[in-house]
């Protein structure tokens, strides 16, 4: 077994999008990195389920591809140099060297002072399409990795979850035709895509569940059944995408000790440590009441991780510059963005419609838009870190004070008393997200936050 002996600060278990922030984030804060993952590429669920899919809501891109976002982070992280060790599993926590821990894989073992766990689904599989399972890799997809396999095809995809709705608006305009089937009648996904698929080309049908694939080297039609009727349909196919969920598992971290919720999930407090000093998670991997599994919640998860672990090494003035210089960060990138709003939003805007008489209108909300990205950036970074360090109550002051005092007496004066239209909603917003940033602004600069128990 290879050691190079060498004790890195932080080593990251998963490379995913929270692996990845969490070890710009260690780099930019001087700690040596090393990120451990079992693939032999980085990115996680993106570069190894959806590369080639949009994604819609990470903050301060419109719209960007699955493979663009991990490349931007590779380059955000690169910089500081962490050490990649992949195509290794991680199997055993050794804490008998204690305050240093030794992790294990199947191919080295590895010294670190603190460990950040951002390990995703874990060792996850697709629910197979059963009685379909001898057309894997002959028109059987579980998810796409390469869009052009599907253009000009007829493509039935199964499922009524945020993943069979994604895919059927992603591949609407490639295929040639584009069914969706689901047992139910109602749909699990974002309403808003559900929206878009109605609208969309695609064939929804519904309640309708496969019965039969059929075919020689390649798929050529699939049986489905009306689920209230009983009713059989054919419907002549040439590749059928099964999003029909996956189970998912911790692997071998399971047997470590830690407070796991279900198979693949780790528990932690509101600082993102588990119940093992120096062990600490993020990212899908963690589980809090409330949880959701985003990428925009791992990267909040990860950069808290960084102040936990400065607060649990008892640094507050440090873990308090860490959440300072994140805000300014923050505020610098989102406000750059908004000047990208102020100054192309017509272009910006054209992105999603070509309706004159929205383009006409939205340009005055494009430049509230472009005012309201620094207090937001500043207001949600600190609103983080506070959580992180257990100081829930302010959050929930700066919340009361600007939906209660702020918005609704200015949704008042501005909507009806002023009649400004949808501009009132905007302008409220603007200084509702002013007056939360000021509020958690001020108590962040104070250090009493650095002092709460957990
Ligand atoms: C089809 C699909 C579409 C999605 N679309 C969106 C979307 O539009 N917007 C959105 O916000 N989210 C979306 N998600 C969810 C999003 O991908 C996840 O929330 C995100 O990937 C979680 O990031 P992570 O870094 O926590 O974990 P992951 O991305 O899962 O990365 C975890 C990494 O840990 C590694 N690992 C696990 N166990 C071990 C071990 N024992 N040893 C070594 N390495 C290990 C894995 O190999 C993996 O690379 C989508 C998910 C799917 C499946």
């Amino acid at each position: 077994m290879l050691s190079s002996g060498e004790l890195h600060d932080i080593t990251i278990i998963g490379g995913g999008p929270s692996g990845l922030f969490a070890a710009y984030y260690a780099g930019f804060r001087g700690l040596t990195v090393k990120i451990i993952d079992s693939l032999p590429e980085l990115g996680g669920q993106l570069t190894a389920a959806y590369p080639e899919k949009y994604i819609y809501d990470v903050a301060g891109f419109p719209r960007i591809m699955a493979r663009d976002l991990v490349r931007r982070l590779v380059d955000q992280a690169m910089p500081y140099a962490p050490i990649l060790s992949l195509g290794e599993h991680v199997q055993k926590l050794d804490r008998s060297g204690s305050p240093r821990l030794r992790v294990i894989t199947d191919r080295a073992e590895h010294w670190t002072k603190a460990l950040i766990i951002t390990a995703g689904l874990g060792m996850y599989t697709p629910r197979r399409l059963k009685g379909a399972e001898s057309f894997e890799g002959r028109g059987l997809y579980y998810t796409v990795t390469r869009t052009e396999e599907f253009r000009g095809k007829d493509v039935l995809i199964i499922g009524g979850g945020d993943s069979a709705i994604d895919w059927a608006l992603h591949l609407e305009p490639v295929a040639s035709a584009v069914t969706l089937i689901h047992r139910r009648q109602q749909f699990r996904a974002h309403q808003e895509n559900v929206r878009r698929l109605l609208s969309s080309a695609a064939n929804v049908k519904l309640p309708y569940r496969p019965k039969e694939v059929r075919g020689e080297e390649q798929i050529r039609e699939a049986v489905i059944v009306n689920t209230d009727t009983r009713q059989e349909e054919i419907l002549r196919v040439d590749a059928i995408l099964a999003c029909l969920g996956f189970s998912s598992e911790l692997g071998p971290m399971a047997d470590w000790g830690l407070e796991l919720e279900g198979n693949d999930s780790i528990r932690v407090n509101t600082r993102m440590e588990t119940n093992i000093p120096g062990v600490y998670a993020a990212g899908d991997v963690a589980h809090y009441p409330g949880k959701l599994k985003l990428i925009v919640t791992g990267f909040g998860e990860a950069a808290t991780t960084l102040v936990g672990q400065r607060l649990g090494a008892g640094e507050g003035p440090a873990a308090r510059r860490s959440g300072i210089y994140a805000a300014w960060l923050a505020v610098a990138t989102m406000s750059a963005f908004g000047v990208t709003y102020l100054l192309f939003p017509s272009q910006w805007m054209a992105l999603f419609t070509t309706d004159h008489e929205v383009l006409a209108y939205g340009r005055t909300l494009m430049w509230i838009m472009a005012l309201l990205q620094p207090p937001l950036a500043l207001a949600l970074t600190l609103k983080g870190a506070l959580r992180g360090a257990g100081e829930t109550r302010v959050v929930l002051y700066a919340a009361f004070l600007g939906g209660w005092v702020v918005r609704l007496p200015l949704a008042y004066l501005f909507g009806i008393q002023l009649d400004l239209g949808l501009v009132a909603v905007w302008l409220t917003m603007w200084l509702d997200w002013w007056v939360r940033g000021a509020v958690v602004l001020l108590r962040f600069r104070r250090m009493r936050w650095t002092e709460v128990r957990l």
